[in-house]
């Protein structure tokens, strides 16, 4: 996938997620992966508002989520978060990263702040989990401003199979083989915790 290309599916996929009410003010941030060894993010830029990104919004970053000298514009900064995105795709291998302040999923993390616990639910499938007797439990870690800290508990929670990290009092990061993937991932789980949150107790 060339920059480009990368830059206009961010952009078309950030608009999406402005519309679900995923990225309000500025928040959030969706990366996709341009290369490995050395691994390459294209992340969206910082401070853009995400329903009206171009294809020029976009950073390239390194596997510290740190932008790389060179880039068609380098007054561009990434978001501080793409430490993480970056660390999300080291770890699992993933082709795209989604992150955004999805309240259902803030409010989970809330509720069930060791992880949330679910099973037996058809949009399970979704996430690539059975429909039936799979118990799958999304992990929630504490937030931090501090990327090696997440970054840390992130790996230490997590379990291949779980494409989802909730990061308390903050959001959600949900990954997948392209962003198309993602999306549909983190539309999926966003149902799962509407319905968990409204029928558990
Ligand atoms: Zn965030």
């Amino acid at each position: 996938m060339s920059l480009e290309q990368a830059g206009r599916a961010l952009a078309d996929e950030a608009s999406r997620f402005s519309a679900l009410g995923w990225m309000r003010g500025t928040s959030g941030n969706l990366s996709v992966r341009l290369g490995d060894e050395p691994l390459r993010l294209a992340v969206t830029a910082s401070g853009k508002d995400k329903g009206e990104l171009t294809h020029h919004d976009v950073v390239v970053v390194d596997e510290a989520g740190s932008a790389v000298a060179d880039q068609p514009d380098p007054t561009r900064r990434p978001s501080a978060e793409a430490g993480l995105h970056a660390r999300i795709a080291s770890v699992t291998g993933a082709g795209a990263i989604v992150h955004g302040h999805v309240l259902a999923t803030v409010i989970a993390g809330e509720r069930w702040p060791k992880g949330v616990v679910l099973r037996d639910l058809e949009m399970l499938k979704g996430l690539g989990r059975g429909a039936h007797d799979d118990e799958v439990t999304i992990p929630v870690v504490p937030n931090s401003q501090d990327m090696a800290v997440l970054g840390d508990a992130f790996e230490d929670s997590y379990e291949s199979g779980v494409p989802a990290l909730i990061v308390a009092r903050h959001g959600v990061y949900v990954w997948g083989e392209d962003l198309h993937q993602a999306r549909h991932r983190a539309e999926c789980l966003e149902w799962i915790l509407q319905f968990h949150l409204a029928t558990e107790q």
